[in-house]
C-alpha cells in the first residue's frame, strides 16, 4: 500500500478492508469516525453504523487525547505516515486479547500505522488508522526475554543460597582485580569455612546440613551490601569480595560476619543447631600481578585461623 491513497480508490477499498484481518478506521479532520472495519467491530464491541460520525475519543476514553491528536495532526500537515509500536506503546486501543489457549496476555498487542489520505482535489482531509495485532509476536518475545532472564540468574547463581555460584563470583573477582590493576583501586577478600561441619551431616543428616548452609548464606547476605559481590566457593565455603576496601576494614566486616554466624540458631526438628566458621581476609592494597594470589592469600589466613582454634578471623600478613 503506497503512502497516500487515492480517496477515489476507497470504495473498492472498503469491500477488502471488510475482510482484512486488521482494524482500519477512517478519521476527518474533527477526528469523527468515516470507515469502521468488521476486525474493529468484533474488537471493540460497536458496530460501524453506531461509530460512524462519532468522535474516536468517546468511543475509547481512555486514549491520550492530546497525544494522538498532534500525531493526527502532523500526519494531515505532513503528509507523511505515522507509526506506533508495541514495544514502546503495548497498545493504542484496548481490545481485549483474543488468544483464548494460549491467551496469557488480558489485552491485545498492537502496531499501528496512521496514512494521510488526499481527496480527489490533492488535499489531505482524513486519515487512515490501521491496527495490527501483534499480541503472538509480544507475547513470545516477552516469554523468551523472560526466559533469557531466569537462564542468566540460574547460570550465574548456586542453587542452594541463591548466593552467586564460584564460575560468576571468579569472574567477578578478575573484572575487579583488573580495576585494581589499571586504577590502583583497592578490594579486600573474605573466604570462610564452616567448622567442623562433616559432624552436622553426621549427626543430623545431610538435608539439615544443607539447611544450616542456607542460614549461614542469609546471614552473609544481611551483612553486605549492594557492592559486595559474595559467592559459595566450595560446599561450606564462602567468599565474600568488598571493593574499595582494605584488610582493616575487611577484618571488621569478618568480625561481625562470624560473631553473627556463632549467634545463629538453625532449628532442626525442635533441636537448635549452633556452628562456627573460621575466617581469612587479604586486600590487593600492592601491586598484585593475578587475581589468583588474592584467593591464595585468603585462604592460607583461612587455614591459620582453622589451625588456631577455629571460630575467628586471621587477616594475611603480606603488605
Ligand atoms: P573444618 O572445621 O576443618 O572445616 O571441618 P569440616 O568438618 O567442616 O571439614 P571440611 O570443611 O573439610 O568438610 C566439609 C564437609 O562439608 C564435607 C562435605 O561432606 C560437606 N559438604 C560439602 N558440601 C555440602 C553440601 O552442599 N551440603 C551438605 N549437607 N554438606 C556438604
Ligand atoms: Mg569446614
Ligand atoms: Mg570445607
Amino acid at each position: 500500500m503506497s503512502d497516500l491513497i487515492d480517496f477515489k480508490e476507497l470504495h473498492w477499498l472498503l469491500t477488502v478492508t471488510q475482510s482484512i484481518d486488521v482494524g482500519v478506521v477512517v478519521l476527518d479532520h474533527a477526528y469523527q469516525v468515516h470507515v469502521w472495519n468488521t476486525f474493529m467491530e468484533n474488537r471493540s464491541g460497536v458496530l460501524s453504523y453506531k461509530a460512524a460520525n462519532r468522535s474516536f475519543f468517546s468511543l475509547f476514553p481512555e486514549l491520550n487525547e492530546r497525544w494522538l491528536k498532534n500525531k493526527i495532526d502532523s500526519v494531515m500537515t505532513l503528509g507523511t505516515p505515522a507509526f506506533t509500536i508495541w514495544e514502546q506503546r503495548p497498545y493504542l486501543v484496548r481490545f481485549p486479547s483474543y488468544q483464548p489457549i494460549t491467551g496469557q496476555e488480558e489485552f491485545m498487542y498492537q502496531n499501528t500505522t496512521l496514512l494521510p489520505l488526499r481527496s480527489t482535489t490533492g488535499v489531505i482531509t482524513h486519515v487512515c488508522l490501521v491496527i495490527y495485532d501483534v499480541t503472538e509476536v509480544a507475547t513470545n518475545r516477552l516469554q523468551l526475554q523472560a526466559a533469557n532472564r531466569e537462564l542468566q540468574k540460574l547460570s550465574s547463581t548456586d542453587r542452594l543460597t541463591s548466593l552467586y555460584n564460584r564460575g560468576h563470583w571468579e569472574e567477578a573477582l578478575r573484572l575487579e582485580h583488573a580495576r585494581h590493576v589499571r586504577y590502583g583501586t583497592s578490594a579486600a577478600l573474605v573466604m570462610f569455612d564452616i567448622d567442623h561441619f562433616k559432624r552436622v551431616n553426621d549427626t543430623y543428616g545431610h538435608q539439615c546440613g544443607d539447611r544450616v548452609i542456607q542460614r549461614v548464606a542469609d546471614v552473609v547476605r544481611e551483612h553486605t551490601r549492594d557492592a559486595d559481590i559474595a559467592g559459595r566457593y566450595g560446599g561450606e565455603e564462602f567468599a565474600v569480595l568488598l571493593p574499595d576496601t582494605d584488610k582493616h576494614g575487611g577484618a571488621m566486616f569478618a568480625e561481625r560476619l562470624r560473631a553473627a554466624v556463632e549467634a545463629l540458631d538453625v532449628m532442626h526438628e525442635g533441636e537448635s543447631i549452633r556452628c562456627t566458621i573460621s575466617l581469612g581476609v587479604a586486600d590487593m592494597i600492592a601491586p598484585m600481578d593475578d587475581y589468583k594470589t588474592l584467593i591464595e592469600r585468603a585462604d592460607q589466613a583461612l587455614y591459620a585461623s582453622k589451625k588456631n582454634g577455629r571460630n575467628r578471623v586471621s587477616v594475611d600478613e603480606a603488605d
